[in-house]
């Protein structure tokens, strides 16, 4: 008889990860003054609520499911499963671990995987060559990239993991929202079948029903924004990021969101910044860098530059209708699915991220923008420069690129990025 820790250890890393959450919130809790870092507490503790649910999931013998983090993990509330986010995972771990996951990237190097592929899946698939994660399915749509299409295939073939392909068109147009629609109900139906589960649409129903709770909440923080000096802190991007992907149809987001809006409210009514002055408004139009949070923390307080926002946190989409007829729940499942960050602008032609930057811009008065050009995705290598541009043309402000791997800190050290920033702002003030 297979017993509790053994069925645990198909999710090893989240083992690990949970351990580095209790570690960094007791730090948090024990060495931060009150409301320091209101994100980074807030966020922790949900977090190491969501990491734990699942151990205890996993410890009950339900399947782990892997899932692209473009296929929403509250998709996946129709089943009994443990989800693990494949990119989100990487990408937590390589923040909060001393040394990151260098040795899974280099263990996949070794494996014969090439080095310029994305590292948001290049850590998971290490870690399943080590046999850390044990999966019993991976659901992924076909996109937004080509690393997922050649990175994914790896787990079908090397790791024999059966694996579900809902494809997704990359026009946005009504045709093809009704398209991605059947697939991903078809996707669900054929990963039952894998895992020996029929889907429950009405538990799928009630989860999104919890996640369309927290949408007005998000808006109304990013109105905020709009706010001179911003009233939120720059960890918050990096911590929202967090809870859309792993705490999306959960409770705990919607509580997330409500704490942070109180916080936000709160600075804005003192006009308080975080990092006591603003003097540079920025915009990351693109990723985070993170395998150095940290960052968030330097630009607020020396640099006095606040983030507006990253990729993540200036995407939304329209609630989930539910109460009508299950095509239309699909439908709008769908368009979420195909609008979500990095899908959005990575799967269709690049004209309407440059409009949303300029009107984000005029909108948000920023000073700047910085973009993460990473090294994964060579789709948007090339929109750099049309985005510089039309910023000059249309607002007169300019774009700092900085060519990195935003998992992998031996691509571009923390130290040359902080000089490149440092000089880019001494060019502002
Ligand atoms: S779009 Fe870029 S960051 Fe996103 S999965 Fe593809 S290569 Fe990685």
């Amino acid at each position: 008889m297979v017993n509790r820790t053994e069925l645990e250890n198909k999710v090893i890393p989240y083992k690990i990860l949970l351990e580095t959450l209790q570690n960094t919130y007791d730090l948090v809790d024990s060495i931060l003054l009150d409301n320091t870092i209101p994100s980074l507490k807030i966020g922790l503790k949900y977090l190491i609520q969501n990491i734990e649910a699942n151990i205890e999931k996993a410890g009950d013998g339900l399947p782990v499911v892997g899932h692209h983090f473009a296929f929403q993990s509250e998709y996946l509330d129709c089943f009994d499963v443990v989800p693990i986010c494949i990119e989100g995972t990487s990408y937590i771990l390589s923040a909060l671990l001393p040394d990151g996951v260098e040795k899974y990237y280099d263990l996949m190097r070794n494996w014969g995987h090439p080095f310029h592929t994305c590292s948001s899946q290049k850590g998971v698939m290490g870690m399943t060559l080590d046999d850390l994660f044990r999966f019993d399915a991976i659901i992924c749509p076909t996109a937004p990239c080509d690393n997922t299409m050649a990175s994914y295939p790896y787990f079908k073939y090397q790791a024999d993991v059966p694996m579900v392909l809902p494809d997704m068109p990359f026009i946005h147009k009504e045709k093809s929202f009704k398209y991605y629609a059947k697939q991903i109900k078809k996707g669900l139906e054929d990963l039952g079948k894998i895992i020996g589960q029929k889907p429950d649409w009405d538990e799928l129903k009630k989860h999104l029903e919890i996640d369309n709770k927290s949408i007005n909440t998000q808006l109304e923080i990013f109105e905020l924004k709009k706010a001179i000096p911003c009233p939120v802190e720059n960890f918050y991007n990096a911590m929202s990021a967090a809870v859309t992907i792993f705490m999306a149809g959960k409770e705990e987001k919607v509580k997330y969101y409500d704490e942070m809006l109180e916080s936000a409210k709160n600075n804005y009514r003192k006009k308080k910044h975080h990092g006591g002055e603003e003097k540079i408004r920025c915009i990351f139009p693109y990723m985070l860098i993170f395998f150095d949070l940290g960052l968030c923390e330097w630009l607020d307080r020396e640099l006095g530059m606040s983030i507006l926002f990253d990729i993540f946190n200036y995407n939304f989409t329209k609630p989930i209708r539910t109460t009508d007829s299950l095509d239309t729940m699909f439908y709008d499942m769908a368009r979420k699915g195909m609008e979500f960050p990095m899908m959005k602008q990575s799967t269709d032609f690049y004209y309407n991220f440059i409009d949303d930057c300029v009107n984000m811009a005029k909108e948000f008065k920023s000073d700047c923008f910085i973009f993460t050009m990473h090294i994964g995705c060579k789709q948007f290598g090339s929109v750099v420069q049309v985005l510089r541009e039309a910023l000059r043309d249309e607002t007169g402000i300019p774009v700092l690129m900085l060519d990195l791997d935003v998992g992998d800190k031996r691509m571009t050290s923390m130290k040359v990025l902080r000089d490149k920033i440092s000089l880019f702002a001494q060019t502002l003030l």
